[in-house]
């Protein structure tokens, strides 16, 4: 098979990663390609963040590699090269203004994640990278332990064609939501080729609980404190949202647990997470709050008690938990029927059965073993001109920015040397 094209790097994925390894490569004076399998660049890039994207957080940096695992050591030099503050900028001098909420974190001021996208697709091209949409790499072409380029499907033609490079960009994202071309090709190049990959699982996911309850639509607990329990002791506590899903729970606070729950869970530890709803009193002030409600003059039913507690729809769900009736007058309640109530306020408690799969986990946690990979360049230590960066490697964010920052700061650092790589073997 004759090469119909020739590169000088050719970046395999047109996310945030690969878009700005070819921008990189570009600016440094190389010939690249920027393949990509969807029909455009970036698809999921322009759904995060529920559209708005997050596109960085404005954390210092030990408290942002904090909420990197399982060794953001190995991002130290990707973050020195290029970190929040370099995207911020690109990004402006491309026409995207930023402004930053609570948690510090960084987004689009047009509240467009769409921006995001075509302003990194905009800015690579100028770079000079070429983009080729609908080009899906099959396989890599490797002659001893070197890149010599890579096998194309264009177009879903039956026929491949061969595109000759000194060194290739894995950018291909992980496995979760596939629809987006996330389906984890990126980890077939890197066994192909010899590379180890460590344990591949859903990330930032909802979790699948007994009880679950279910609403019309999903109903979300402002202002609660949630706690994760593994083996009954406290693994994880966040305080914010939650969503009770007709599965069992999702929202920021429980993304933010999920990475270690899942993991207790797949090994078989006992998993629980209990919400407080009422975290702004204590038991006591609680159970003395409710005195004061139910010795009101006048009949108080149970339900006009639970309704100035709760959010209206967990009312009837309060009352099942309670198996008490909506209409039993309140000031009837007995000293243990309102303890127990009270534990249920400060006490919901849900036990873990499953989690939330590919298709709507934001990340995929494991990847590419970070110990077969320089740090310094990004570069494989066992095949040369091959990078990598991005999700495909074993790096995982949690909510807040942190997982586009590791996509665009490995992107760029590997971009950059695999310019330096081609420079050098010229
Ligand atoms: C719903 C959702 C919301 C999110 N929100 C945020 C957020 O607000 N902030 C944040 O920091 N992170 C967020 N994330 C995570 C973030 O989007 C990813 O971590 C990031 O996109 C990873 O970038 P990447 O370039 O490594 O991979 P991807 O963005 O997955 O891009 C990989 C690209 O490679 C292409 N590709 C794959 N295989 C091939 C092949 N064989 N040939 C050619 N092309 C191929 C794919 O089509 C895809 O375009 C969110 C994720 C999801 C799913």
């Amino acid at each position: 098979m004759q090469p119909v094209q020739k590169f000088d790097v050719v970046v395999i994925g047109g996310g945030p990663a690969g878009l700005l390894a070819g921008g990189r490569a570009g600016q440094l004076g190389m010939k690249v390609a920027i393949l990509e399998k969807m029909e455009k660049p970036a698809r999921k890039l322009r759904i995060t963040g529920k559209g708005r994207c997050n596109i960085t957080n404005l954390k210092s940096y030990d408290d942002f590699v904090g909420e990197i695992v399982p060794n953001s050591h190995f991002l130290a030099k990707a973050f020195g090269n290029f970190f929040s503050s370099d995207i911020i900028n690109l990004l402006e001098s491309n026409g995207v203004p930023t402004v930053t909420e609570r948690g510090q974190r960084v987004f689009p001021a047009s509240g467009k994640a769409w921006d995001v996208a075509e302003a990194l697709v905009g800015w690579a091209k100028r770079c000079g990278a070429q983009l080729f949409n609908h080009y899906e790499v099959e396989s890599l072409l490797v002659s001893g332990s070197a890149i010599t380029g890579l096998k194309v499907r264009v177009n879903k033609l039956s026929e491949s064609i061969v595109f000759s490079c000194k060194a290739i960009v894995v950018a291909t994202g992980g496995k979760s939501y596939p629809a987006t071309g996330s389906t984890g090709d990126g980890y077939r190049f890197a066994q192909q080729v010899g590379h180890t990959l460590t344990d591949l699982r859903p990330a930032l996911t909802g979790i699948e609980t007994h009880p679950a309850f279910s609403f019309t639509g999903r109903l979300t607990l402002k202002n609660v404190q949630t706690t994760l329990w593994v083996d009954g002791a406290v693994a994880g506590e966040e305080f914010g949202e939650v969503e009770l899903a007709d599965y069992g729970l999702s929202g920021p606070a429980i993304l933010k647990l999920s990475l270690k729950s899942v993991d207790a869970f797949r090994s078989n530890r006992k998993v629980r997470i209990t919400i407080d709803l009422k975290p702004a009193l204590t038991e006591e002030k609680l159970e003395a709050r409710i005195i004061r409600d139910t010795s009101r003059s006048g009949y108080f039913s149970l339900e006009m008690l639970l309704r100035g507690l709760l959010p209206p729809p967990l009312v009837p769900v309060y009352l099942r938990l309670m198996n008490l009736k909506p209409k039993l007058q309140a000031a009837l309640l007995n000293e243990a029927e309102r303890k127990k109530l009270v534990g249920h306020l400060k006490n919901l408690s849900f036990e873990m059965t499953g989690y939330r799969g590919w298709n709507e986990a934001i990340v995929t946690a494991g990847g590419v073993s970070l110990n077969e990979v320089d740090d310094s360049t990004m570069a494989s230590k066992l095949v040369q001109g091959l990078f990598l960066a991005g999700e495909v490697l074993d790096l995982t964010g949690n909510t807040g920015g942190y997982n586009l920052q590791i996509a665009f700061s490995t992107g760029w650092l590997a971009g950059q040397s695999a310019a330096a790589f081609v420079q050098k073997n010229a």
